[in-house]
């Protein structure tokens, strides 16, 4: 607890409160403090004081009421404002102090919570500052805005209710904009927002300025808990807060004719990241025209030919800041006829490319060091260099807004099935296409995998479309409700718009926004100070990266943004290849073992040409394939697909009963709990077979090229060591022979994805057998809460809404129970396998949560050797290590 409530600053000191910079943030919030930094550093300010956060807490804990120790303390550091404001009294008749009341927590919330300008204004002092300023005009413009603020903000009433005043009154005197009401009309105004103003509250705007100060703290402390306010705190995670504190300044005028005026800036470009001067101001205005784009405001180099000495002080001022902070800046400044204020400074918003720019160029300038740089850019804000972006000169209107599942901009003619895509594609290879399902299944990837941007109506973050689209770094768009399909139509409707098959619809996958027509795209590339970053960011980090790749192509991309080899490769990606799927089906078909040996006899060649094009696109590095996976129905045409039924038959060359019959076989109740995983190899062992000897055929066949490969036989969803056991036994039978066969030896090993709670309950014997870990957190996580993956949109935004869960559990670990899990497991896992092997585990995670920052962090925590996630998410995964070996990130603050 602090000693005061109240800190003063102005001129060029400010009242210390023996804290280091964080915890004068958490004390005077993000704007107190920087305002009282400013003051020390010798910018002007104009004076003022901040109430802390403590006092508001206080003010919640009794019940909310200023603590009663505050209050001398606020009217003590009035007058010390009072008197370093030319001693100018707060609402004096003659010559008034006007003052802003403003939030400020420890954390920016933009707009969040209230803010009242011009408080000190009252039926007196109006006339005051009339006579004071010669602008009558400007005087009751200033009280009948109090009005409004102080009503609606403190006292509750509505805006729209003085706003139908003003609209009134600008309609009798048939004048459009409020700038063409004269003094007259205002002063006239100020009495019917003073009538607004008593019918809600029965009683009369306060003519004691003090009183007005007092209820506007209280206002400001209100709407910290605001819905506005706590719906922000609960979507940012920002928690462990004690309050606002309240901002009260000097109102300075940047409306007092053509020597003043009102700017915001940045130190530099936030868009690009460039070192420039970057920002508007407007001669003549308040800080609301800049903003409310009344008038087109100036580009802030124009300043130099208004005000050359005023520019020239800004100039100076932005360098200070930034020496000073050592960051770049966003700013807020008044020119009250002729001399410069600074209101505001704080460090800037940027995009993901000018944060990588600004950290490489300030470490070049000597600003800060490389291990600063690391740390300051929020691992997932590389997406933005990461994928094709929609020109962000072009012009968009955004239609409907879904869940951003996978960055980047698209746009492509709509097709409303993947077959479409396929067929379409086939004819015209070069179209860009839009696939637009309500979801989508294994069965549409060759569409999938053949359209610019994937567009769903339904689903969440972890929904097939998103964990595909991801995977290929494909643009999509998932869980858009307010988009409706008519497949026999062949239309989509969103925001009452139609349009049909063949007409371009556009998605930015990094935001969500959904639009009608094309908008163009520009490429992404590793180089430049992005390349820089990442080299600094490899020195710290402690974890390896590795990448989750089904194809040669994937995995060569995944080696550019820096994957040290793959972590997973989902064989069953290759089974759905257009040249392959006939083989698959035929094998899902057969009656008999013979018989399905015969058809993967056929899928064999593919497989091992796939593997060998993998392990040569990793180059040495390890590369870690899955078995088989998914349940076998996910191969075949789903039970009422009748057309798809059809056409498989006659492809077959076999009757629609014979699939019929086999759909309905295999056709599982809970396919997610049913015969998948190693539960397939087990009961069809010859598909096992037939996998080991792609991988090791293949391996011999890069390893005679000369090249060296690492191949691991990850089996899945073990649950019980015995599975593995018999399967490991095979594998190795299998491996020996081809090996004994081509007479060369490949290093290979056989390990385990640990995805059930029994596998983590029981790491200890597992490691017995398995060489490896990787823990397979999409469906552990499924496992061990009992949410099906792919249907949580019933109740998880409730389940965060309500706090029931801080995150969705899908994207980021839950560190309590699956963390538990994980934790335990290796634990248990490595233990064992020293003891019994004398060997070090190798422990990793291919699930969704390895290009997680956040679960990137607890990974490093709990001790793995790697992480593996999608291509696209490499260069984040890489930069999210590092801030995790280096600790205390960007993130945490
Ligand atoms: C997992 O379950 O985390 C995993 C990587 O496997 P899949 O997503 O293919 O089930
Ligand atoms: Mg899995």
């Amino acid at each position: 607890m602090s000693a005061k409530h109240v800190y003063f600053f102005g001129g060029k000191t400010a009242e210390d409160t023996g804290l280091d910079a964080k915890g004068q943030k958490e004390l005077l919030g993000g704007k107190g403090a920087n305002l009282a930094e400013m003051c020390r550093i010798g910018i002007p300010v104009p004076p003022g004081f901040t109430i802390t956060t403590e006092v508001c807490a206080a003010y919640y804990e009794q019940g909310k009421k200023i603590p009663e120790a505050a209050v001398p303390a606020i009217e003590e550091a009035l007058k010390k404002v009072e008197a370093a404001f030319g001693g100018r009294k707060l609402g004096d008749p003659a010559d008034p102090l006007l003052v802003s009341v403003r939030s400020g927590a420890a954390l920016s919330m933009p707009g969040m919570m209230n803010t009242i300008l011009n408080l000190g204004l009252t039926d007196a002092s109006v006339e005051g500052l009339a006579k004071k300023t010669g602008n009558p005009r400007f005087a009751y413009d200033s009280y009948r805005r109090l009005i409004d603020m102080f009503g609606s903000t403190a006292m509750g009433c509505e805006h729209e209710k003085f706003e139908h005043e003003i609209h009134e009154m600008k309609k009798a005197k048939g004048v459009k904009l409020d700038t063409d009401l004269s003094a007259d009309d205002l002063k006239e105004l100020v009495t019917r927002y003073k009538a607004v103003y008593k019918a809600h509250v029965m009683d009369d705007f306060p003519q004691d300025p003090k009183k007005q100060l007092f209820l506007a703290v209280n206002a400001v402390f209100n709407s910290w808990n605001g819905n506005k306010a706590i719906e922000y705190r609960r979507i940012e995670r920002i928690t462990g807060l004690r309050g606002t504190a309240v901002n009260v300044q000097a109102m300075v005028f940047g409306n007092m004719g053509g020597t003043s005026g009102t700017g915001v800036a940045f130190t530099r470009d936030p868009n690009t990241g460039e070192n420039v001067f970057y920002g508007d101001y407007l001669i003549n205005a308040q800080g609301e025209d800049v903003v409310a784009g009344i008038r087109t405001p100036e580009p802030i180099a124009k300043l130099h030919e208004d005000m050359p000495k005023v520019y020239e002080q800004l100039v100076g001022i932005r360098s200070t800041l930034e020496k000073h902070y050592k960051e770049m800046q966003d700013i807020e400044f008044t020119v009250q006829e002729g001399v410069l204020y600074m209101l505001q400074t704080r460090s800037g918003k940027r995009t993901g490319t000018a944060a990588v720019r600004i950290a490489v160029e300030m470490v070049k300038e000597g600003l800060i060091d490389e291990t600063t740089a690391v740390k300051r850019v929020a691992p997932d804000s590389l997406n933005h260099l990461l994928q094709p972006q929609l020109d962000p000169k072009s012009k968009v209107e955004v239609v409907a807004q879904g869940i951003a599942a996978s960055p980047g901009g698209a746009s492509g003619i709509v097709l409303l099935s993947a077959e479409a895509v396929v067929a379409h594609a086939e004819k015209n290879p070069n179209d860009s296409i839009m696939l637009v399902r309500k979801e989508t299944s294994p069965e549409d990837v060759a569409g999938m995998h053949l359209a610019k941007g994937i567009l769903t109506s339904t689903g969440g973050k972890a929904s097939h479309a998103a964990v595909v689209a991801r995977g290929w770094g494909k643009p999509c768009v998932v869980g858009c409700e307010a988009m409706k399909i008519n497949e026999e139509a062949q239309t989509i409707t969103i925001a009452g718009k139609t349009v049909k098959a063949g007409e371009f619809l556009t998605i930015n996958g990094t935001t969500g926004d959904v639009m009608i027509g094309k908008v163009p795209t520009v490429a992404p590339s590793m180089t430049g100070d992005f390349a820089t970053l990442m080299t600094w960011a490899d020195k710290g980090r402690k974890l390896k990266i590795r990448t989750n790749a089904d194809a040669p192509a994937d995995a060569a991309k995944a080696r550019e943004f820096g994957a040290e080899g793959i972590g997973l490769c989902r064989t069953e990606h290759m089974f759905f290849g257009k040249d392959r799927i006939a083989a698959v089906r035929e094998m899902i078909l057969a009656t008999s073992t013979d018989d399905r040996k015969k058809a993967l006899a056929k899928i064999e060649p593919f497989q091992k040409a796939d593997f060998v094009g993998i392990f040569e696109a990793m180059d040495g590095y390890p590369v870690t394939i899955r078995l088989l996976d998914p349940p076998l129905h996910e191969f075949l045409p789903q039970k009422d697909n009748v057309e798809g039924t059809e056409d498989v038959a006659r492809q077959m060359g076999v009757p629609v009963s014979a699939i019929r019959e086999r759909v309905d076989e295999l056709h599982e109740m809970n396919p997610m709990m049913g015969f998948r995983g190693c539960r397939l190899p087990v009961v069809f062992p010859e598909i096992g077979d037939m996998q080991v000897r792609a991988i090791i055929e293949a391996a011999i066949e890069v390893k005679k090229k000369g090249k060296s490969v690492l191949p691991e036989i990850m089996i899945p969803l073990v649950g019980v060591v015995e599975e593995l056991t018999m399967l490991k036994k095979r594998a190795i039978a299998t491996a020996e022979e081809c090996m004994t066969k081509a007479g060369i030896k490949v290093e290979y090993q056989i390990g385990t994805m640990i995805e059930l709670p029994r596998a983590a309950l029981t790491a200890d014997e597992i490691a017995a057998e398995a060489e490896f870990f990787s823990f397979g957190t999409n469906d552990l996580t499924q496992m061990t809460f009992g949410f099906s993956r792919d249907d949580i949109k019933g109740f998880m935004p409730t389940y965060l809404k309500e706090k029931i869960l801080p995150v969705d559990p899908f994207q980021s670990i839950d560190v309590k129970g699956v963390g538990k899990l994980i934790d335990m497991g290796i634990k248990l896992g490595r233990e064992s396998r020293k003891a019994k092997h004398g060997q070090h585990l190798k422990v990793g995670i291919c699930g969704e949560h390895g290009g997680d920052p956040d679960s990137v962090v607890f990974c490093h925590k709990v001790g793995m050797d790697y992480v593996s996630c999608s291509p696209f998410r490499v260069p984040i995964a890489r930069l999210a290590a590092a801030q995790a070996a280096l600790g205390d990130t960007a993130r945490d603050k």
